[in-house]
């Protein structure tokens, strides 16, 4: 492995998480780290995998669409983990092959036909524009998302900034456990970022969505 800063923060994220699954007592093959590329450019991109990096998140359609297109040579796998308007579903869908952002029925609608993997997100503020779904309304897009072609992963949350990251996590996965009651394959977590993956481990996070902490301070939205 090459001595960049940007391997020695890869490779320090890498033993942070591996010592975080170990304290949990859980196998690191549950684990899928997505890299979070927005407003970073192509070049980065091919920097990670380069490094060995297969999985990367995007979050801004207008931005992704360019990116992975001058990407295509790449064997990896595009996460789209930013809110998404219906009307630009199809659009992210030809390119992403993993949607973490599913908060709605219009948007399972607007994806009727799309072979996708999504997870739902669900919202854990009193703040509807944050994205994501309450969770009082969580069952009911779950069994709408399970009638249509999309294939259900489990669920995706932020954790609040006023909360303490681990009580956000806990609450996550008790959601989980009633989804699986009705979905009992959807039991991945989307779940934990640069600052609280630890936190996101130890309740059984299965896919980590780390930026900053791997590809340093991010470029000014372009
Ligand atoms: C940007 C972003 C991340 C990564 O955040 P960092 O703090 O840079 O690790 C994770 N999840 C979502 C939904 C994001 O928009």
């Amino acid at each position: 492995m090459t001595d960049t800063p940007l391997a020695e923060r890869l490779e320090a994220v890498q033993g942070r998480i591996a010592d975080a699954v170990r304290d949990a007592g859980r196998d690191s093959t549950q684990i899928t780290t997505v890299v979070v590329t927005k407003f970073h450019p192509a070049q980065l991109v091919r920097e990670l995998y380069a490094l060995g990096v297969r999985d990367f998140g995007e979050s801004r359609h207008q931005e992704a669409q360019p990116k992975i297109a001058e990407l295509a040579e790449l064997d990896a796998t595009w996460h789209f983990i930013g809110q998404l308007q219906s009307k630009k579903a199809r659009q992210v869908a030809a390119y992403a092959d993993v949607l973490h952002s599913v908060d709605r029925e219009s948007l399972v609608t607007a994806l009727t036909g799309s072979p996708l993997e999504v997870f739902i997100q669900v919202n854990l503020t009193e703040d509807a524009d944050r994205g994501g779904v309450a969770p009082e309304d969580l069952l009911w897009l779950a069994e709408r998302v399970m009638g249509s072609e999309l294939t259900l992963l489990g669920l995706m949350a932020v954790a609040p900034l006023e909360t303490e990251p681990r009580a956000a996590f806990t609450r996550v996965r008790e959601l989980s456990e009633r989804l699986r009651e009705l979905a009992p394959g959807a039991s991945a977590l989307s779940m934990g970022m640069s600052g609280d993956f630890r936190d996101a481990v130890l309740e059984g996070a299965t896919h980590l969505r780390i930026g900053t902490a791997i590809t340093g301070k991010r470029p000014a939205p372009g």
